[in-house]
């Protein structure tokens, strides 16, 4: 069975800001938050284990953040449709 430090080594993202994954403010602005996201969504587009962090952030029911290039609103609709 695979962990999460399985594939956590080979992540784009390791030593990117943490900020830029998830939101470090709750009153974000919407044009900031769709910066800072698509910036984060970049690092993951070219991320070699994105399925295995997309996976591991919808068993684990991650409520924040970027996580396989897609935000909390994209899984919980990913999974609905699943
Ligand atoms: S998919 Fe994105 S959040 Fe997940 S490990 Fe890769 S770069 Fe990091």
């Amino acid at each position: 069975m695979a962990t999460i430090l399985d594939w956590s080594g080979a992540a784009a993202c390791r030593g990117s800001e943490g900020s830029l994954f998830y939101s470090a403010d709750s009153a974000e602005r919407k044009e900031d938050r769709l910066e800072r996201e698509q910036l984060a969504k970049r690092i993951c587009s070219g991320c070699a284990v994105r399925d295995d962090c997309l996976r591991a952030a919808i068993d684990r029911h991650e409520s924040y953040g970027i996580w396989g290039g897609l935000n909390e609103f994209e899984r919980r609709a990913l999974t609905r449709v699943v």
